[in-house]
């Protein structure tokens, strides 16, 4: 059978993307899958896009989420963009294994992209091959729900598929297709694309585009590509701020990996952090720990300072002056960070009214569980364990600030039974733990067992509810394990 799709079912796909941006995708096909397998469908979240789980089930599912039947109502395209990787220009990348499918409003009125990752080589591949790796598929799916359920803004799973044919990595391993669901795909890389080009006019023309689907309210203003930039930065500090709370780092935080909407954005060597240190990195090729946890703010603010770049001609005639003014808010990202940094670590600490000396309290917490090297996870799940005195170990060198804390939480002047159950609430106790999620992928891609990642996804959908039997889930790797690493599963 040749590449040609044969017409699917009609899904409600709009491909606002397709028909407004010409000139910002090529029209694609997925190749074809031999013998394509469905290995999970996210049942939650096809209900919240409108879709009849029961007919995406079995082979229909598989048959559609390996790109082999196409929605008549979808538009597939591979989209283009650019990007700093590790602080160099590439000025030509764009979806190398991916596939947009098109755009489906959600039940809530949501606009969302429906791609297809690993689903074969497109005009962008360069070397690639345009697959990916079922182990790879699986951690994204992991590790993109784990965040959504933690409350942190991010693209979503939708289903997992395995293709029936090997790819060919360091060995032969089994072929996978990820459904991923996004606000948008537009990255900050997408902007530098046409910028790099001196072609402005497509620059606005993405710009408004974004102002429509992303942030309508700013099209009013009196200048709107300010206003872009500020409300990009703004759901960046707040994103970033959210990762520092859970101790997540991404890992390749280059600015084609950095969306616009405001989403995280492809999990490849990403990781949680264990013990405490703002050093921390495990991607196998960030040698330089370009991209560790505690660079992230600094490295967000670095990205946005290239998307104001491209922004430059737009925000004002007078160059010297749209400089001037781009400066000056990607200043106020640092800020702007800092206050959702606080906000959120005050929520982490039980504390809902808000004191001048909460800054310090927080940073002295951080202080201590650094010098300590101590579980960034447990050290916030178990300072509810202090309010109801449960006794948890902390040691000694926070025999001081726990009472600092104490004192401060009377502040509050509410019933310790609230404080707990804030305290319950803000910190998670189950996140996907690295030596688990490894553990899950090598059963599915070595063993055929997929029973691992069904248990580890199934725990970390409900990351703060404690449940009998699940003690493993919750601690680091074993003392003596090796240090943890990732690679890039392109
Ligand atoms: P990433 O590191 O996953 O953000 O990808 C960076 C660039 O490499 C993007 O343009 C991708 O489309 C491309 N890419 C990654 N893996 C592959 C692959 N297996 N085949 C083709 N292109 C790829
Ligand atoms: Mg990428």
């Amino acid at each position: 059978m040749d590449n040609a799709p044969f017409e699917g079912p009609r899904f409600g796909f709009e491909n606002t993307y397709a028909a407004e941006l010409e000139g910002f995708y090529t029209p694609w096909q997925a190749e074809r899958a031999p013998n394509p397998a469905l290995l999970h469908l996210n049942i939650g979240l096809a209900s919240e896009l409108g879709l009849n789980p029961e007919e995406l089930g079995s082979e229909r599912g598989a048959a559609l989420f390996s790109g082999n039947l196409v929605p008549i109502d979808a538009s597939p395209i591979a989209q283009v963009y650019a990007g700093h990787q590790f602080g160099g220009f590439s000025p030509q990348l764009g979806d190398g294994r991916a596939l947009l499918l098109g755009e489906i409003v959600d039940r809530r009125g949501i606009r969302r992209d429906i791609q297809l990752k690993g689903s074969g080589r497109t005009p962008y591949s360069r070397g690639g091959d345009g697959k990916a790796a079922l182990g790879p598929v699986l951690r994204e799916y992991l590790i993109a729900e784990a965040m959504n359920s933690l409350g942190i803004p991010t693209t979503r799973a939708l289903a997992a598929v395995t293709t029936g044919e090997l790819v060919y990595r360091e060995r032969p391993l089994p072929g996978a297709v990820l459904t991923r669901v996004a606000k948008s795909h537009i990255r900050v890389g997408t902007f530098q694309f046409f910028a790099a080009r001196g072609d402005t006019d497509r620059v606005r023309q993405l710009a408004n585009y974004v102002i429509r689907r992303h942030y309508p309210t700013i099209s009013a203003e009196t200048e709107p590509y300010l206003a872009l930039f500020k409300a990009v930065a703004n759901a960046q500090a707040s994103l970033i701020a959210k990762w520092m709370g859970i101790g997540f780092i991404h890992g390749v935080m280059n600015t084609d990996n950095m969306t616009i909407s405001g989403e995280t954005i492809d999990y490849g060597p990403c990781a949680f952090m264990d013990a405490f240190d703002p050093n921390t990195f495990f991607s196998s090729i960030d040698t330089g720990g370009r991209y560790a946890y505690g660079a992230q703010p600094s490295i967000a603010q670095w990205n946005l300072t290239r998307f104001a770049e491209t922004l430059i001609p737009l925000v004002d005639e007078d160059q010297d002056k749209a400089i001037q003014k781009l400066t000056q808010e990607v200043k106020t990202f640092r800020i702007s960070y800092m206050r959702y940094w606080l906000e959120e670590i005050r929520r982490k600490l039980g504390l809902v009214k808000e004191n001048s000396s909460d800054l310090e309290l927080a940073t002295d917490f951080f202080q201590i569980m650094r010098d300590e090297g101590v579980d960034f996870t447990l050290a916030f799940r178990n300072l509810a364990k202090v309010i109801i005195d449960d006794n948890p170990f902390y040691p000694s060198s926070f025999a001081n600030w726990l009472p600092r804390w104490r004192a401060r939480l009377d502040e509050e002047n509410t019933k310790a039974e609230e404080i707990k159950n804030r305290l319950l609430s803000a910190n998670a106790i189950y996140i996907p733990r690295n030596h688990k999620v490894e553990e899950a992928l090598n059963s599915a891609a070595n063993e055929h067992d997929l029973a691992p990642f069904l248990t580890l996804l199934e725990i970390i959908s409900h990351p703060y509810e404690e449940r009998p039997g699940l003690e493993a889930f919750s601690q680091p790797a074993p003392s003596g394990s090796a240090p943890y690493k990732t690679f890039c599963g392109t």
